[in-house]
């Protein structure tokens, strides 16, 4: 392609991959003015993580775990349990798929982006016979309550006893009221839910409807709540795109509840079914740093190099936040890639810079989150125009095999 080529090079530079450590800076940075050196750049800002057109899907692990007394009649039975739940599941990731435009505030223009994260039911251990499902029977700890002297919504004795992998897979326990609870006149038992940790409770499926989809929105919302999600009818729910509202479950004829209802999957209304760019990126930042509570809850599928389609970029673009890419990327001649933050390679990868190609690098990692390796940078040139890598800060590559010749 390039009859001049007059090399390709693999370059380590400003950085500390082994075995040949080389440090290259190739072109004075003094005239470029980055966030970084304005000290306004900060790579936990889920700003920086709205999904795009390079955010993979994320599949967040779940098991499921139904409740029961000893006698084994307060909640499904474990083929009919087993039914529930995936229809309930597969519908909750439809609803996902389906994110919505906002009610709220009236007239809004907030962009409506994909989720880019979905739910999967995995085994917690390598027995044969682990699906991911789980009956217990115990008297004391099989039921819920949400209201009264035996209230127990918040205790966590059920999760700390039946939970597994709870580190890195969220536990849904399916649980009945109380029978002496529904007894009473005064207590209602409706469909409900709290996240405690990694792990959350659902209840109301026994008593109520049988439709598994009534209860999608449900596992959203409680989820939303585990990745990090606050109530957004709330002032200080570090969002700026969900308004603060009165929190109306539908439309009234009285105040305050007389104008369009919110539709946000953190308020509590009848719809449920809109994320904000905001909302995404605090959900997108847990899943993008290393050691969160969100990133150990998803598949690691980004190790291995996918080469069903290569990342080109063709004009200059700025990755401002953290990313597990899972392609070889290309840069084209004369455009510039600019990396704030850590990018991680799938194994045997590459990123191709053509000529006149800039590679840009302020305090950037690049590696292979799995500790497998990728192949580094490969600088092409063509008669005297070469592709350049400018460096910033304390930014490495990490987990490359091969070094320059
Ligand atoms: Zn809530």
């Amino acid at each position: 392609m390039y009859k001049n080529l007059t090399g390709i090079l693999i370059l380590l530079i400003c950085c500390s991959c082994s075995p040949k450590v080389k440090s290259i800076i190739l072109k004075d940075l003094s005239t470029i003015d980055p966030l970084k050196k304005q000290g306004v750049h900060n790579c936990n800002d889920p700003l920086y993580y709205f999904p795009d057109s390079l955010t993979n899907i994320r599949y967040l692990r779940i098991n499921v775990h139904f409740m029961d007394d000893e006698s084994g009649t307060r909640n499904f039975k474990m083929d009919e349990g087993k039914k529930f739940i995936r229809y309930l599941i597969s519908n909750a990731n439809k609803r996902l798929s389906e994110n919505k435009k906002m009610n709220l505030p009236v007239g809004n223009t907030t962009a409506t982006l994909a989720t880019q994260y979905r739910y999967k039911i995995v085994a917690a251990t390598n027995d044969p016979n682990d699906d991911g499902f789980y009956k217990h029977y115990d008297d004391k700890l099989y039921y819920y309550v949400n209201k009264g002297r035996n209230k127990n919504n918040y205790d966590r004795k059920l999760i700390d006893k039946y939970s597994i992998g709870s580190d890195s897979i969220i536990n849904i326990f399916i649980l009945p009221h109380h029978p002496d609870s529904v007894a009473t006149e005064h207590y209602k038992a409706t469909k409900t839910g709290i996240a405690l940790g990694t792990s959350l409770k659902m209840a109301g499926m026994l008593e109520g409807d049988p439709e598994p989809w009534k209860y999608a929105t449900l596992l959203n919302h409680e989820v939303g709540h585990i990745l990090g999600l606050s109530h957004s009818w709330l002032r200080y729910d570090r969002c700026d795109d969900t308004p603060e509202h009165p929190n109306c479950w539908g439309r009234t004829n009285e105040p305050p509840c007389d104008t369009i209802p919110s539709n946000n999957m953190m308020d509590y209304n009848a719809e449920q079914m809109a994320l904000t760019p905001c909302q995404l990126g605090i959900v997108h930042k847990g899943f993008n740093k290393i050691n969160s509570k969100n990133r150990k809850l998803i598949t690691r599928d980004w190790c291995h190099l996918d080469k069903s389609k290569t990342i080109i970029i063709d004009k200059e673009t700025n990755w401002y936040g953290s990313k597990d890419i899972t392609h070889n990327i290309v840069v084209k001649e004369n455009v510039d890639l600019h990396i704030y933050c850590r990018i991680s390679m799938p194994q045997n990868s590459s990123i191709t810079l053509m000529p006149g190609a800039q590679l840009f690098l302020y305090d950037a990692t690049l590696h292979n989150d799995c500790n497998l390796q990728w192949q580094g940078i490969i600088v092409q040139s063509k008669k005297d125009i070469s592709a350049q890598i400018i460096c910033y800060g304390k930014s490495e590559l990490l987990n490359c095999t091969t070094s320059i010749e």
